[in-house]
């Protein structure tokens, strides 16, 4: 797997090729968004981790440009951003990324969200990755069943209906990453959704109350105010 890295600053650019590397990815860098795009098509790397601040060309325009170039090797976009109204214009990937992470983050959480995103170019390509798996929690879509795994190591399946049981695995496959309500809506009806978005609340409530230890306080399914909800646990 090949990644291309898009960070103007050095030092962050070489901590991550260093984490990646670690992992077994070949990684290249590109150190501003012109170079960005040139590496981009003498590379054609897998995934691309796409700073948002740049110098000239910023990473949100580099990521429409990448968007718009029709190419049969689609990569993954992660961008990297620093500040929080940034935030707000990734979140709606209206920009083609796919995820996206925030500074300061560490090596492993890096590590973490690239192997998420490289599992679900896989789950495209081949149909094999149907398994999430946490520290705490196992969920098994081609089998549907959800287990918890409990102190000294015994295993609970947990009794969830369809759409909780979509609702962990879809929270499960991006460890980390929020999802906004109309974005849980479109994994878990479709386009056949009609109504308020806030049902999304009452299944995450139903969700906690099998899945947490203490439903009032999660552990696993974290609010992130203003936005969504996002999955947390330990990577096994
Ligand atoms: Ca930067």
């Amino acid at each position: 797997m090949s990644i291309l890295i898009v960070e103007d600053e050095r030092e962050i650019a070489g901590l991550i090729e260093q984490a990646l590397e670690r992992e077994g990815f070949s990684c290249r860098i590109a150190n501003n968004g012109l170079a960005a795009l040139r590496e981009f098509e003498e590379y054609q790397p897998d995934l691309i981790i796409l700073d948002i601040m740049l110098p000239g060309l910023d990473g949100l325009e580099v990521c429409t440009r990448i968007r718009q170039q029709a190419t049969i090797k689609d990569p993954y976009i992660l961008m990297l951003t620093a500040r929080g109204e940034e935030i707000d214009r990734v979140i709606g990937l209206s920009t083609g990324a796919d995820d996206y992470l925030v500074k300061p983050f560490s090596p492993r959480e890096l590590v973490a969200r690239v192997r998420a995103l490289l599992r679900r170019s896989l789950r495209h390509g081949t149909q094999l990755q149907n398994l999430f798996t946490s520290a705490h929690f196992t969920v098994d879509c081609d089998r549907h069943i959800a287990t918890r795994l409990l102190e000294e190591e015994q295993e609970e399946v947990l009794d969830l209906t369809t759409l909780e049981f979509k609702l962990l695995s879809t929270l499960m496959s991006y460890p980390g990453r929020v999802w906004s309500r109309t974005q849980l809506i479109d994994q878990l009806w479709g386009d056949d959704f009609f109504g308020d978005d806030r049902v999304v609340d009452t299944h995450i409530r139903r969700l906690r109350k099998k899945i947490e230890p203490d439903p009032s306080h999660p552990l696993f399914i974290k609010t992130v105010v203003g936005v969504g909800y996002k999955f947390e646990d330990e990577i096994h």
